[in-house]
């Protein structure tokens, strides 16, 4: 399934907690914050260090979708390493002889533009290592396209299912919220907030979409707390934890998808990322473990963040 479409799916079953949201912040609607989604769209197929043993080959399925969405591979290698496209029905043929729709060596690093034939279920694209030795290969796809208008609504409403809920209650300052390609899987607040479409579709790809709602509560937290002079904006801690208190009292159930996403990173490659990146986030499975204690109580939290909001409110 593709992740807008698995997005519209997970979407539904939200819809309950969106009412819970409105009656807990009661009626308003919000001019401050304007929320764009770009047609751009990338999503992060596969990002991974390969050693590849001699005589081995690994293969990945490319999946053609109706946006057209074409595919970016970039790749760094130790040694030359040979790649394969096959079309889906050649692989189930078991055909001897395929029509390769790419048939390369690839040498050091570089990157290739892979067009998947729209009538094609899939194609998976092969690397192999014909060498005597090992090769150490890191290789990274990118699916990547436009989205219309209808796609970017869907992406828009989800966003401002949260904004609309809290600026109910609150004055929000004017900020932009763009949802855009960033080449991570991210979010930021400068205190205008990009949340990248790999994030959306890594959180929908896991299953995990209700997520989007506390991430961009995080992002807005920076922001609010920039722009309203309230605790150290620079403070992830704090960032999550409104985040978090919101959440518990609003949608639950959003808050354990995050828990649930926080729980599918891959710790040892975060602690890797943590000291590269000198990043002051806390490790998932610590965030993951202060969202679970805050949905059991969040009331301290709650009446701490409401002095610290009071002044802005309707
Ligand atoms: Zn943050």
């Amino acid at each position: 399934m593709d992740s807008i479409e698995k997005l519209q799916f997970s979407l539904h079953g939200k819809i309950v907690y969106i009412f819970i949201a409105i009656l807990f912040f009661g009626a308003n609607c919000n001019a401050q914050v304007k929320i764009e989604v770009d047609p751009a769209y990338r999503h992060i197929v596969s990002s991974e260090k390969l050693t590849l043993p001699r005589g081995e080959a690994t293969s990945i399925e490319l999946h053609s979708n109706k946006f057209g969405d074409h595919y970016e591979f970039r790749y760094i290698t130790t040694a030359p390493i040979k790649i394969f496209l096959i079309k889906q029905k050649d692989i189930e043929d078991e055909n001897p002889t395929p029509n390769f729709l790419l048939h390369q060596t690839l040498i050091g690093s570089g990157a290739k533009t892979i067009q998947v034939p729209a009538n094609n279920q899939y194609a998976a694209l092969f690397l192999k290592n014909e060498n005597s030795y090992a090769a150490d290969t890191y290789i990274r796809i990118d699916r990547v396209g436009k989205r219309p208008q209808s796609s970017r609504k869907n992406i828009e409403n989800i966003l401002n299912i949260t904004i609309d809920a809290l600026s109910r209650t609150y004055n929000l300052p004017s900020i932009k919220i763009i949802a855009k390609p960033c080449g991570e899987v991210n979010a930021f607040s400068t205190p205008n907030i990009v949340i990248c479409t790999e994030l959306i579709g890594d959180l929908a790809e896991k299953g995990t979409i209700g997520a989007i709602h506390p991430i961009l509560l995080h992002e807005l937290a920076h922001s609010l707390m920039y722009l309203w002079g309230i605790g150290d904006y620079s403070n992830e801690d704090l960032a999550d934890e409104f985040a978090m208190m919101l959440m518990s009292i609003s949608a639950p159930d959003a808050l354990n998808d995050l828990i649930a996403w926080f729980n599918k990173q891959d710790s040892k490659s975060e602690i890797l990322l943590k000291n590269i990146n000198a990043s002051k986030h806390s490790l998932s499975k610590q965030r993951a473990e202060n969202a679970r204690k805050i949905l059991q109580n969040p009331n301290k939290l709650l009446e701490k963040w409401g002095k610290l909001m009071h002044p802005h409110k309707k």
